[in-house]
């Protein structure tokens, strides 16, 4: 081991010290944590035992049942606490999930600082948890919907927002007065024990928290399947690829729990003739090849009008083959390393598929860096030139991949975009107003999410987040994403002497 690669375990275990995590859970264990920048081992996490997960996940269950009746506004307060603890220690957390995800420095913060906006949000939800007052058919007669605690949320993450996706639902399922348990990536351990220990100082903060409110386990899909299982958990919130949400959604359907699935997306962006190109360039490059193309909203197709098509992709191939890839804690460094080697090769894999299929390929490489060990790797982004949108193109291959075609009428392009299995986000770069808004409109794009003038990557917190089709459905984050954490009662209230029945119904006795 160099002395770079010792020091980086140093650090590893530095922060996860700072932020408050025992030494004994990420030195002792089984789970064997490498981080994606040279491909060493940095810590050995205590996995979770099944039986310790049952114990939890009961503990959760008697904590729902005294924190339903915690006014909504104090337990928003929670959350504001938690808020502050992620403000103080943006950058040690941050840090440390470029660290175990590879993510550039001002992406890791940046996941941090959406985790302290979504708490920011939630600790002002927590006073607007409101519900419709309607007007009644019968006389003195009031109806009202009212908005009540639902119980255990499982939470299962992906690696490539190791704790943003958590936060995002712990903070409004809290403040909707449930209690949460966490199954977070097995690729990602250690900032999931990081935010679990941020949870605990703010709860010793808040003074009355019961004890299992918000819990965490650890370890593979097998943990995952027995939160997706456990008869207590009303509502599991599910992120991660399409193949994890056909194993897990039949299940939760099974016993009738709700799902929120947030899944694999295929992200497209249409280039109209009049589009601004500067703008437009940047926002494909950074929507392409940020996060090394490991976002779900990663922008993988790209459908360019055949009059700009010579001009923007000669100006992205220049991009493409000077874009710096590198250590993510390096200041130049705009691309860092996949997570892993089966990454590595799903990418390779596809490319040969695309190139089977007469694609002109730009990029897609190793590269190799000087320091790293064999399990470390960089990729040069690829930029995969086609004439149709062939069977490659229509999977998500969670690499940084760019699949480029041409159209001639937007209705084509429209249709392309569409013609996939995966409905999650989606852009036009256009100035004619008629193409922005038709691109807007009930014929326009079929994704959860669509965009003029900026790059499928990048939500914000205030918006509903997530996709339709094989994306799976869900909605996360803001607007009114809080009303899946709750369960709505419907009241009528009778303030009068007789009884009208509805719809003029009689019901002499
Ligand atoms: P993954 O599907 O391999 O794992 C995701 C999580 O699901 C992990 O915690 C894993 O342990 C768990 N899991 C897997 N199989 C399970 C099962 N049968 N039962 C219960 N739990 C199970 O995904 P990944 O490689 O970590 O992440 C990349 C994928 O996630 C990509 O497809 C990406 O598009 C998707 N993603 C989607 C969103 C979104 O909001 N739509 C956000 C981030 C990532």
């Amino acid at each position: 081991m160099t002395t770079e690669q010792s020091s980086l375990a140093q650090e590893v275990h530095d922060l996860l010290s700072r932020l408050g995590v025992s030494e004994s859970t990420y030195t002792q264990g089984d789970l064997i944590v490498r981080t994606p920048l040279t491909g060493q081992v940095v810590a050995r996490v205590v996995k979770t035992k099944p039986a310790v997960a049952s114990e939890a996940l009961a503990a959760a269950q008697r904590a729902f049942l005294t924190w339903r009746s915690v006014p909504a506004p104090q337990r928003g307060d929670l959350i504001r606490l938690l808020g502050e603890e992620l403000r103080a220690e943006i950058s040690t957390l941050g840090r440390l999930v470029t660290i175990e995800t590879g993510k550039l420095l001002s992406e890791g913060f940046g996941e941090v600082q959406e985790m302290i906006d979504i708490c920011v949000f939630a600790a002002g939800l927590s006073r607007q948890l409101i519900g419709l007052t309607i007007a009644s058919e019968r006389a003195h007669h009031r109806m009202m919907e009212t908005w009540h605690p639902l119980g255990v949320v499982g939470v299962i993450s992906a690696f490539n927002f190791p704790v943003a996706v958590w936060s995002w639902n712990a903070a409004l399922a809290l403040v909707c007065g449930n209690a949460v348990v966490w199954k977070p990536s097995e690729k990602t351990p250690l900032t999931a024990l990081a935010t679990q220990a941020l949870f605990e100082r703010a709860a010793s903060k808040f003074g009355d928290v019961p004890l299992g409110l918000s819990v965490l386990l650890v370890g593979d899909a097998q943990l995952g399947q027995l939160l997706v299982d456990c008869p207590h958990v009303p509502l599991v919130s599910a992120t991660g690829s399409t193949v994890m949400g056909h194993a897990v959604a039949p299940r939760l359907a099974g016993r009738f729990a709700r799902a929120i699935l947030e899944l694999g997306g295929n992200n497209a962006a249409i280039v109209c003739p009049s589009a601004d190109l500067d703008l437009a360039l940047r926002a494909i490059a950074f929507s392409a090849m940020g996060t090394a193309g490991q976002r779900c909203t990663t922008l993988r197709r790209l459908i360019v009008h055949e009059t700009i098509y010579d001009d923007l992709v000669a100006r992205l191939k220049k991009v493409y083959l000077s874009v710096v890839v590198g250590d993510p804690r390096d200041a130049g460094t705009l691309v860092g390393p996949l997570i892993d080697e089966r990454s590595f090769e799903a990418m390779q894999y596809a490319l040969n598929e695309a190139r089977n299929q007469g694609a002109k390929i730009t990029g897609g490489e190793r590269v190799v860096l000087e320091g790293s060990l064999d399990e470390s790797f960089y990729v040069r982004p690829a930029l995969v030139e086609l004439t149709q949108q062939v069977e490659v193109v229509k999977r998500e291959t969670f690499a940084p991949i760019l699949y480029v075609l041409k159209y001639r009428e937007l209705d084509e392009a429209i249709k392309l975009q569409n013609d996939v299995p995966q409905g999650l986000s989606s852009s036009i770069f256009t100035l004619n107003v008629r193409e922005a808004e038709l691109f807007l409109s009930a014929t326009g794009s079929d994704c959860g999410i669509a965009n003029v003038n900026i790059g499928t990557s990048g939500a914000e917190i205030g918006g509903a987040f997530g996709g339709e089709k094989e994306t799976g459905g869900g909605r996360e984050s803001g607007s009114d994403a809080w009303k899946q954490y709750m369960r709505r009662a419907t009241n009528t209230i009778n303030y009068g002497v007789e009884l009208p029945l509805a719809q003029g119904v009689s019901f002499e006795i």
